[in-house]
């Protein structure tokens, strides 16, 4: 599959120019991409309004059935999909057909769940309705991690609730979702989805055009601000599920071997380009030294290669900028701590890096406070509780969490006292389309998934019927 196109109005088109996708396990060019130019991205907005009033009547019973449909679709080209997915990515395919499978289950989570108005009250004087209403047109953009994934975050709730929808991919990842395009631009009314690749310059035209009713962004937190920035000027609805520095703290009783393997786990997943994987682990002094040799063990045995290539089980990372970061980050973690030996960039092509531990670090290290996004993770010991709740409350993120111990009151009381969207006990990275997500202080603002994720695509509007005389 090597031609892509841009989706608008119903009609797949050629780009104003294309750009080289690259593969990130080879550093060659995987495709060209269309690249829309301003003039294409304000048409497929124009066409995404125009569709709206004739989506917005569509009764919510065929709205569903045109999701449905999509579904099969994504469910009978599971297998292109998947290798588009590695090919752009990098993720091993198992991990790739993974996300494709998530993407369907996300998708037909939404076509369970209903709109209709609630009566909130019903007596002698009156009769009240809410209502939901759709907004209008969406923009949704999507960063490199999870393409599809992150695609049916937004996607199924939006068009479900009457929107209509322009979606930009990262430029760095179009592949899969262009291909989607493809196949589903026979299947829904033109218009009501657009799919615009490009590069940034892109975005800050779809969030300030007036056109646009609501701004669902996935994305860095740096990116977020401009988007809300720039959404204001019209004032249009804004969801951002932002960056993350999600802390792990292990409690003083824990199973080391089993609690070391699934924080590898939930560290390293996606070569640790997930926005709620453990990016700081913070361990009581006493298993310390255990822990970070068990942890290290699982790195040194990691499988590192071509997402292509059977047994392998991380991938490179997505692409050159991120790749250079974390060889920063890597160079400053050597100086204010200790990397344990097997980790680091490895010598192209490709943008290879192993897993890796470090430890004795520095608390105020760029490791510790930023969010790294890849494949080396801090390690911290701590003396008191208190002191490891004050470290892990110590960011500016407030993504996720997590708590580890057999101890699950502990954990619990732990729990009630860290700053953030989410925390698991026991686990990390447990997401569910069911469960909302929200990022507290600059992970985020609004939901996405649940019922709550669904609402965020619709104004509430109370029709209220008078009963007096
Ligand atoms: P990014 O912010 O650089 O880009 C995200 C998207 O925004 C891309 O499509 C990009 O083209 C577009 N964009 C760039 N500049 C823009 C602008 N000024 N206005 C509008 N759009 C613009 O993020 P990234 O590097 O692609 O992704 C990594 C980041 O995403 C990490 O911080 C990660 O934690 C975060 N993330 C968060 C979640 C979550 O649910 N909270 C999920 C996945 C990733």
């Amino acid at each position: 599959m090597n031609d892509f196109s841009l989706l608008i109005d119903g009609q797949l088109v050629a780009g104003d120019h294309t750009i080289p996708v690259l593969n990130p396990a080879t550093g060659k060019v995987a495709a060209s991409a269309p690249a829309a130019s301003v003039q294409q991205l304000e048409r497929a907005i124009t066409a995404a309004n125009r569709a709206f009033a004739g989506w917005r009547d569509t009764p919510f019973a065929e709205r569903r059935a045109i999701v449905l449909k999509i579904i099969d679709i994504i469910a009978a080209n599971q297998g292109e999909l998947s290798r588009l997915l590695t090919l752009e990515q990098g993720k091993p395919l198992a991990a790739a057909a993974g996300e494709v499978s998530a993407t369907i289950d996300y998708f037909r989570y939404f076509t369970t769940l209903s709109l209709a108005p609630e009566v909130r009250q019903d007596n002698e004087t009156r009769y009240v309705e809410v209502r939901r209403d759709p907004l209008g047109v969406v923009a949704a953009i999507i960063p490199w991690n999870f393409p599809l994934l992150l695609a049916a975050f937004k996607l199924p709730a939006a068009l479900l609730a009457g929107n209509t929808v322009v979606l930009k991919p990262a430029p760095t990842t179009p592949l899969a979702t262009l291909h989607l395009g493809r196949l589903i631009a026979g299947a829904v009314p033109a218009g009501v989805v657009n799919i615009v690749s490009g590069g940034d310059e892109l975005g800050p035209v779809l969030t300030s055009h007036p056109g646009i009713r609501k701004v669902s962004f996935t994305g860095s937190t740096e990116t977020g601000k401009k988007v809300m920035a720039s959404a204001a000027t019209h004032l249009a609805r804004v969801t951002l599920e932002l960056g993350g520095n999600d802390p792990a703290i292990l409690l003083d009783k824990v199973d080391l071997e089993h609690t070391a393997t699934a924080i590898f786990a939930s560290a390293f997943g996606n070569s640790g380009q997930v926005c709620r994987a453990i990016k700081r682990v913070y361990v009581p002094r006493p298993i310390y030294e255990p822990f970070c040799a068990a942890l290290a063990e699982r790195a040194r045995a990691a499988v590192v290669g071509d997402g292509l290539t059977d047994g392998v089980q991380f991938g490179p990372v997505q692409n050159a900028a991120q790749f250079e970061r974390l060889k920063e980050l890597h160079a400053d973690a050597q100086q204010r701590g200790t990397v344990m030996p097997g980790g680091g960039p490895v010598k192209g092509p490709g943008y290879f890096f192993r897993p890796t531990i470090v430890k004795d670090i520095a608390s105020d290290s760029r490791l510790v406070v930023e969010e790294q996004f890849g494949p080396i993770l801090p390690v911290i010991a701590y003396d008191e509780l208190e002191e490891a709740v004050e470290m892990a409350n110590n960011s500016q993120y407030g993504l996720a969490a997590s708590v580890w111990s057999t101890d699950s009151q502990a954990a619990f009381a732990v729990a009630d006292r860290i700053v953030a969207g989410t925390v698991w006990i026991n686990k990390h990275t447990d997401r569910m389309p069911d469960l909302p997500i929200a990022g507290a202080r600059q992970s985020g603002m609004g939901v996405e998934l649940g019922e709550e994720g669904l609402h965020e695509f619709t104004q509430i509007k109370i029709v209220n019927l008078s009963k007096a005389a």
